[in-house]
């Protein structure tokens, strides 16, 4: 077991108390969603959800994969359930959000890795919330020949797929995936539809050094990806990777001038991002800029 480290001040969050916040909780519970916010822990959680920013989970709360980092159950999971694009849809539609962030499991166990239900989740959306933009968080698609085709043909807005962490880490904490697999995944979705803002994520504070943190930016510039998140790994449990290290604000600002002077359209790079963090909100600067 790893002992969990006590946090620094910048990482304090505050306690949930808004109304807005259980009015979303509510609706996550009638409509049976899951939510990373949820599952994963978020330490932002009452700060998004007091906004209605809540990212669903789709496809599950069992996950094939086993990272080590993340919060969310592995093991076999249930069979789809073929109604939850359409209660996605309901819910952006009640939510009223200009931006809706939607992520999912691995479901390594499916023939498409989850594909279809993505590109059924996103015009769900587009059929009962037209002006909502629409940014997925997905898998991998690794061995899935094909599937990577059918969500872009579903032409979400931004298509987000997180390398976590520096390649020489991969081995311990994100063992199911490929470094060079991923970086691909993105460059394929540009060369497929380059309308398609892509947008890729990292967390630091695993043991990484600056130096690869920086190769990792360079790799994503030259698959073209045009957003990058950069957040402190927080340890779930004793049961996940230890935290290596707290990184300082100061250094999560030096990463965010970094990842702008490389070209990077947003960034987010602060202790408590994380891959949906202010999305909403950044996003709408940018089309509005
Ligand atoms: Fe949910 Fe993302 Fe906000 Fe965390 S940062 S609470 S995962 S929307
Ligand atoms: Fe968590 Fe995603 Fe890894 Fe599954 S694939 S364990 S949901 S990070």
């Amino acid at each position: 077991d790893n002992p969990i480290q006590r946090k620094p001040s910048w990482i304090r969050v505050k306690a949930p108390t808004h109304p807005i916040y259980h009015e979303t909780r509510n609706l996550m519970r009638e409509q049976k969603l899951v939510t990373v916010c949820e599952e994963a822990a978020c330490p932002n959680i009452g700060e998004c959800w007091s906004q209605r920013h809540a990212t669903m989970m789709i496809m599950g709360e069992t996950c094939t994969r086993a990272c080590s980092f993340c919060n969310v159950a592995t093991g076999i999971p249930k069979a789809l359930d073929t109604d939850e694009p359409r209660r996605v849809g309901e819910a952006v539609a009640t939510l009223g959000l200009r931006h809706v962030v939607i992520t999912s499991v691995d479901r390594d166990d499916l023939k498409d890795g989850g594909a279809e239900h993505f590109a059924q989740t996103i015009r769900a959306i587009r059929a009962s919330a037209p002006e909502t933009t629409i940014e997925i968080l997905t898998p991998d698609f690794l061995r899935k020949d094909g599937a990577l085709e059918v969500v872009v043909e579903a032409r979400p807005d931004v298509f987000n797929h997180n390398l976590e962490t520096v390649p020489a880490l991969y081995p311990t904490i994100r063992p199911g995936a490929r470094y060079y697999h991923s970086l691909r995944l993105l460059d394929r979705v540009k060369q497929l539809d380059p309308s398609i803002f892509t947008k890729s994520g990292m967390m630091a504070g695993l043991g990484e050094k600056r130096i690869e943190v920086l190769q990792v930016m360079d790799d994503l510039r030259s698959a073209d990806v045009d957003f990058l998140t950069i957040g402190q790994y927080l340890q779930p449990s004793v049961k996940h990777a230890a935290v290596d290290r707290f990184v300082t604000p100061d250094e999560f600002e030096d990463y965010a001038r970094t990842a702008r002077g490389k070209g990077f359209l947003l960034v987010s790079s602060t202790p408590l991002t994380r891959s949906s963090y202010h999305a909403d909100r950044d996003f709408a600067a940018l089309r509005t800029a």
